[in-house]
């Protein structure tokens, strides 16, 4: 071969010329398969895979052999029999919502879920003929009460976005299932599958934001699925080869080195939140404070019987004086990152009313508890003395 030839060619053609088309080594850590598309043995086995998208690789938004690990992997740990993996949290919500529903169909949630999973439920559904319910999944009567014969759908947010609400997996996936057709799906982002497992309680599906606790650095944008072998298929084609919100190889592989370390990092931010929660708890510049951890929190018995392991690292914050005092305390945290995300190894606060839920109306906001004096603390792994000194300096000047 020349130089042209050779310099793009030279390592598969030899093995193909000489039969050694092995891996060179046996990684300990896996190799990244930064690939869009493989090459395939032969033309009755391009044909057959091409048709059989599951039993190989064929090209990347079909799957990826490191997106493949980090699936087998999430589905081991959600106990599930599959999983699927995709390019954000609201990719793999969008992706496994509409896997279910087609127009005409009725949709029930709850009235405190993350602000964008609203956002595909009223802006996007909606304009597909889809109708929605929203109740407090915390009681599963209303879950009940709201189920029309055209209801294909209860999705379940539980922690909740940001007042920490909990709802009864098993007890809603108990009532759901008395009607054969409706799916149940829950997103599971703020426990991670370290705290609370949504399928062995019953529900069909599972998703996870996996920017946040599974990821753990801040430092990939992912989203996943898990679920029976039929449903992931089911979403995988074709509603994933259709919509495209694949996940990059290289953030796979960077998740599945943040997730070795998930459940150290789970116990740390289940210590400190706790103890950050017991102190603000008693603060004089403090209303309320929402952890369910707390015995003061209204599910909390529920937490207790649903989440194993702690209660997570995220809660809400009333803090007395409104939206003047939350400016001073969130303009004079040191320790504290005002950003929005959360399950970061270090401790970021945010303000939910007017970051991630500022497509609700002020009324459904008071509906659901999200008020003005409101800041969300995602608690990290530091010094948890650090924390709340932090914490401390910043409300004294409340
Ligand atoms: C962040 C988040 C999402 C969305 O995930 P992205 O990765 O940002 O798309 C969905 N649900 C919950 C509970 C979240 O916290």
């Amino acid at each position: 071969m020349k130089f042209n030839t050779d310099v793009l060619h030279a390592e598969q053609l030899h093995a193909r010329l000489t039969g050694s088309y092995k891996p060179q080594a046996m990684a300990h850590v896996s190799p990244i398969y930064q690939t869009s598309t493989y090459v395939l043995e032969d033309f009755d086995t391009a044909v057959y895979l091409n048709q059989h998208v599951d039993e190989g690789f064929v090209y990347t938004r079909f799957g990826n052999p490191s997106c493949d690990e980090l699936e087998k992997k999430i589905a081991h740990l959600e106990h599930a029999e599959a999983a699927l993996s995709l390019a954000s949290g609201l990719g793999a919500i969008s992706t496994a919502v509409m896997s279910v529903v087609k127009a005409g169909d009725h949709v029930v949630f709850g009235d405190v879920i993350y602000g964008c999973s609203y956002a595909l439920f009223a802006k996007v559904l909606t304009n597909l003929g889809v109708t929605y319910t929203r109740v407090d999944t915390t009681k599963v009567e209303e879950v009940e009460k709201a189920i029309q014969p055209n209801t294909s759908l209860v999705y379940v947010e539980t922690p909740a976005n940001p007042t920490l609400k909990i709802s009864d997996i098993a007890a809603i996936a108990q009532a759901v299932h008395k009607h054969p057709n409706i799916t149940m799906i829950v997103d599971s982002t703020f426990a991670s599958p370290y705290l609370q497992n949504p399928l062995d309680l019953g529900a069909d599906m599972v998703v996870h934001s996996a920017t946040k606790y599974l990821s753990g650095h801040g430092t990939v944008t992912a989203g996943v699925i898990a679920g029976s072998k039929a449903r992931i298929d089911h979403c995988r084609m074709p509603y994933l080869q259709c919509f495209g919100a694949v996940l990059d190889p290289f953030a796979a592989w960077q998740l599945m080195q943040g997730m070795k370390t998930l459940g150290v990092r789970m116990e740390r931010h289940c210590e400190n939140a706790m103890k950050v929660a017991r102190h603000l708890e008693k603060h004089p510049k403090v209303n309320r404070v929402y952890y369910p951890g707390l015995e003061s929190h209204p599910t909390h018995e529920i937490a207790k019987k649903q989440m194993h392991n702690g209660f997570g690292g995220m809660m809400s914050v009333d803090i007395k004086g409104g939206m003047d005092a939350v400016r001073t305390v969130m303009n004079n945290v040191k320790v504290f990152s005002l950003a929005t995300s959360l399950g970061n190894v270090d401790s970021l606060i945010q303000h939910s009313p007017s970051m991630s839920h500022f497509d609700m109306t002020p009324e459904e906001r008071h509906a659901a508890e999200i008020f003005d004096g409101q800041v969300r603390l995602s608690i990290g792994i530091e010094d948890a003395d650090d924390l709340i000194a932090d914490l401390d300096q910043a409300l004294a000047l409340v």
